[in-house]
């Protein structure tokens, strides 16, 4: 067969070439930015560095079954710590801290002295954390695909997750906001509503504290540059090739087969295989001339529902060592970002090295919302940096309120906007997850979607709420797509 042509170098892209080259198949990524990673990225400013995507990655433990995957493919191994931060979350709270611990016990403890007029329900909460702690995610493999030895079974992961059905049905017929609306204590709601948003299902809330309950979605040294550098240099060590700074303009088809691609500065690309890991909901319109119009393509274009943010990072000269990673800060007057009011904020405080010199901090803070059309009129307004100052600026001032010891001590902050996302990932309106509404049980779309044969598809919008185990499995399923139609043995990992 020839060369599969992979689009993207993010986590998905990265999955399927891996598990390509294992099983013996020619694989070449074409990658816009000049390093990989996509979504889970992070960068330097002058002293500082900020992490940009992971918080928690689902399968950091070896008791998960991705675990193994993960490994497989580089981004976790023996030689890297993994931090499994505990508490997971703070809030100030009656003169002290009201901490969210990943043990459902010790939790249950800590938020009944915090909050015994919600008693009742945090025992609740409490009991249902172990029960989701139960769930893991299963790997699966494709009908019809051979294997090089036998895949341990999806049966006991499927068994583990009967238990739960009745309450995921029920947890998954509200809404976060909906349900942290049944605690009394606002502290103790904009400590929940941290987790994940108001946005998701309560089943996505349920989902992650059953995960950190069961020791996993911890953060493996160095964060997302390291894991996709790790990832992108396994591909490289079986042989595969990745063309940075190369952008797709279009997948080229004949005949209702995949022809090869068509690059950004002229070049043409032949190969009957082709992976897009490009975010489906953009490629489906960017990537095809005419843009795709299958029933499926229509039916992500209307209920597709993207999540982004503007993402402030700020470098500042305090000594932050002794304040709590993540904190919620319930506001005393709503922030302003981006026309949208916000009545809490989570800065993560990453303090001293890797991140920052000893006795500085970089600082993240990620203002969730659909801020496209915001930014986007204030570009074509001509006030784009404008409000970019007025937001870094806005952030400065805000800190300084939250964290006394920083005031007058920040150097620099930076600013991305959906637009940056859009620019970097070429993602529907620089969205890197899918929300998980109430109401929907998130299904995954097959690789082979579209129906034009050697055109496969992966990445995170395949399988609400998207993230990383979603690109590392969908790039997996793709790769075992692609073995099962050439009759090859897959081997990847399973
Ligand atoms: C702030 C933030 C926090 C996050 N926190 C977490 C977390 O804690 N846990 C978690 O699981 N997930 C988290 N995520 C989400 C996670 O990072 C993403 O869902 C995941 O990385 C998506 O991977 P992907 O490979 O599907 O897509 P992408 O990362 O979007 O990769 C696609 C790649 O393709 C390239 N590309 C696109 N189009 C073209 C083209 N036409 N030509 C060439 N190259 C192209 C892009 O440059 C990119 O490298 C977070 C994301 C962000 C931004």
């Amino acid at each position: 067969m020839s060369t599969a042509l992979i689009v993207g170098a993010g986590i998905s892209g990265l999955a399927a070439g891996i598990a390509l080259r294992q099983s013996g198949i020619q694989a070449e990524i074409y990658e816009s930015h000049s390093i990989p990673g996509g979504a889970s990225t992070g960068w330097r400013r002058g002293e500082y560095f900020f992490e940009g995507g992971m918080h928690w990655l689902t399968g950091s433990s070896p008791k998960s079954p991705l675990n193994a995957l993960w490994r497989e493919l580089g981004a976790l191994g023996e030689d890297v710590a993994v931090e499994n931060r505990d508490p997971f979350l703070t809030i100030e709270h009656g003169g002290g801290e009201a901490r969210l611990f990943r043990d459902p016990k010790r939790l249950r403890n800590e938020l009944c002295s915090h909050f015994p007029e919600d008693e009742r329900e945090i025992a609740r909460l409490c009991r249902d954390i172990l029960v989701f702690s139960r769930v893991q995610m299963p790997v699966t493999d494709l009908k019809g695909l051979k294997l090089r030895r036998k895949s341990p079974s999806p049966l006991p992961a499927l068994l583990r997750l009967l238990p739960a059905l009745p309450k995921m049905t029920a947890y998954s017929k509200m809404s976060t906001a909906e349900y942290a609306g049944r605690f009394q204590n606002p502290a103790l709601r904009a400590l929940l509503l941290g987790v994940v948003g108001g946005e998701n299902a309560a089943t996505a809330l349920l989902f992650t504290l059953g995960t950190l309950a069961a020791g996993d979605g911890g953060c493996p040294e160095g964060g997302s540059v390291a894991m996709a550098a790790r990832m992108a240099r396994k591909f490289e060590g079986l042989g595969g090739r990745i063309h940075y700074g190369r952008q797709v303009r279009r997948v080229l088809t004949r005949d209702g087969r995949a022809s090869g691609l068509l690059l950004a500065d002229g070049d043409l690309i032949e190969s009957e295989t082709v992976l897009v890991t490009q975010d489906l909901l953009s490629a489906i319109d960017a990537l095809f001339d005419p843009p795709l119009s299958a029933p499926w393509a229509e039916e992500q274009r209307r209920k597709a529902a993207p999540v982004l943010c503007s993402f402030v990072s700020l470098g500042v000269r305090a000594d932050l060592g002794g304040r709590s990673k993540a904190a919620v800060f319930a506001l005393p007057r709503p922030f302003i970002c981006a026309g949208e009011r916000y009545e809490s904020v989570l800065p993560y405080l990453y303090a001293g090295p890797p991140h920052a010199p000893q006795g500085q901090a970089a600082i993240t803070l990620a203002f969730m919302g659909d801020h496209y059309a915001f930014w986007q009129a204030a570009r074509q307004r001509g006030e784009y940096e404008t409000e970019k100052a007025r937001l870094g600026e806005g952030c400065i001032r805000l800190l300084e309120e939250l964290l006394p010891e920083t005031r007058s001590r920040f150097e620099l902050y930076d600013v991305a906007t959906p637009l940056s996302y859009e620019r970097y990932l070429h993602s529907f309106k620089g969205s890197w997850m899918s929300l998980q509404r109430k109401g929907e049980f998130p299904r995954t779309l097959p690789s082979g979607l579209s129906g034009i044969s050697g055109l496969y598809f992966a990445g995170q919008r395949l399988m609400p709420p998207g993230g990383l185990p979603v690109a590392l499995l969908t790039g997996r399923a793709a790769a075992q797509a692609v073995c099962r139609d050439h009759g090859l043995i897959f081997q990847g990992a399973i």
